[in-house]
């Protein structure tokens, strides 16, 4: 693999762990405040995120190539309201948007076709993840200030129930280094 490619392989493992991780501390401070629903809601993304950076991981490994982990940085603690949050999560997943897009430039210019193959996935998954976050910023918004609604909003929010994905390609299957 061309190491210009390997290098940005590399960095989304540390880009998706990020995400995993703040998304990790969006939950703890929404379980603080009484949105234990949302908290629920964003355990599930998170524990989506942690797949993600298995997926690079997982594919590096695959095709011969070294895995190479950078450190992770610290995300803030606290937010002003729920609506901060998911607006914070929302910008978040536009900027891991563009490192995707950033990558299948760089696969097609390389003409790393494996790669452009598993980059298509992730310009999938990116719209739906867009789109649920934007839908959760849209109702936050329609609520306001109302204490009800954001209580019927949590609790909605609290039914989202992780499942494995298991159509993602090079998900790291059982006795893989990474599986499960
Ligand atoms: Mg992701």
């Amino acid at each position: 693999m061309d190491p210009k490619m390997l290098k940005e392989l590399n960095q989304q493992i540390q880009e998706e762990t990020y995400s995993s991780y703040i998304y990790l501390a969006m939950a703890a401070d929404l379980e603080s405040n009484g949105f234990k629903g949302m908290a629920t809601w964003m355990q599930v993304q998170a524990r989506e995120e942690k797949i993600h950076a298995d997926i690079f991981l997982n594919y590096i490994l695959e095709r011969g190539e070294r895995v190479e982990l950078a450190a992770i940085q610290k995300p803030p603690s606290s937010w002003e309201n729920p609506l901060t949050v998911f607006k914070t999560a929302y910008e978040h997943e536009v900027y891991i948007s563009g490192r995707i897009d950033h990558m299948v430039k760089i696969a097609r210019e390389l003409n790393d076709n494996a790669t452009y193959n598993l980059l298509q996935w992730f310009v999938e998954e990116q719209v739906e993840e867009e789109a649920n976050v934007g839908e959760a910023v849209q109702q936050l918004e329609i609520v306001g200030e109302d204490g009800r609604g954001k209580l019927m909003i949590d609790r909605e929010m609290g039914a989202r129930i992780f499942s494995v994905p298991t159509s993602a390609p090079y998900y790291p299957k059982p006795g893989q280094a990474t599986g499960v």
